[in-house]
């Protein structure tokens, strides 16, 4: 068994490069656990903001990998460092799931309806009049935090509309766009990463399905990087704009069995 790219640090992506739905793509597990035994570093980078820390770790456990909560990184943990840092104090109206408003509530982030600030997250419990209220809140001048850009994100029974279709919305209604959006490719998820490595970002390698999330993400740091074929891009959508160090079938083929 040896390593296809080798590097110190493996930051992956979820769905679509590790699980689609709940099921593992192809010998990912095997890849992982490889990763572990040769003593590598592995983190889970994503920028579904509708889950918990604990959602994730289980959902993994599902799926036969055993993660601690310091390898799983989401675009939740990277708005509660932006909105800590940039508006200390600050009440925030959020748009998310109750598993997103308990974890501002767990980090000290108070929620209230005349809030200084709105925050999109991924909220699959989504209602017309919270939608209403962001829409009142960003007119009288509010500061607009988006957790992720994503548009869609991928289910086993079709695309489900995401924060960037979400702020699509807003932003015509509003005439606002985002002042800050958290997960990838932005800087408050890069502020996370880093903060929990300690090797030079040329020994860093980010696996992910997406071009304009993952791989940008990646080469904004200056990591290396490796586009997976099993989620949204494929062969014919790959350009030039956003390039890849690598390509990959899957990202089980970062180990050779
Ligand atoms: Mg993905």
């Amino acid at each position: 068994m040896r390593l296809a790219i080798d590097a110190d640090v493996f930051l992956f992506d979820l769905d679509g490069t590790i699980y689609l739905g709940d099921k593992p793509i192809g010998r990912v597990l095997d890849m992982l656990h490889a990763l572990d035994a040769l003593d590598k570093k592995v983190f889970f980078l994503t920028n579904n903001s509708s889950k918990t820390t604990d959602e994730y770790i289980s959902k993994l456990k599902r799926i036969g990998y055993n993660a601690n909560s310091n390898q799983i990184i989401t675009s939740t943990h990277a708005t509660i460092l932006y909105v800590k840092n940039v508006l200390p104090g600050k009440s925030v109206y959020p748009l998310g799931t109750s598993a997103f408003c308990e974890e501002l509530i767990k980090n000290g982030i108070s929620i209230t309806e005349d809030a200084d600030a709105v925050l999109l997250a991924f909220d699959t419990d989504l209602s017309y009049n919270k939608l209403w209220h962001a829409n009142v809140l960003l007119d009288k001048g509010r500061v607009f935090i988006a957790t992720h850009p994503d548009l869609i994100c991928p289910s086993d029974i079709g695309n489900m509309p995401d924060v960037g279709s979400l702020t699509a919305l807003l932003t015509a209604s509003s005439g606002r766009s985002p002042d800050m959006v958290c997960g990838k490719p932005y800087s408050p998820m890069a502020d996370l990463v880093n903060g929990q490595i300690n090797v030079t970002a040329d020994r860093v390698l980010m696996v992910g399905d997406r071009l304009y999330t993952d791989i940008l993400f990646g080469t904004n740091n200056g990591y290396r990087t490796a586009l997976v074929l099993t989620g949204e891009t494929t062969l014919d959508t790959l350009d030039d704009k956003i390039k890849p160090t690598y390509v990959l079938q899957s990202a089980d083929m970062l180990v050779e069995f």
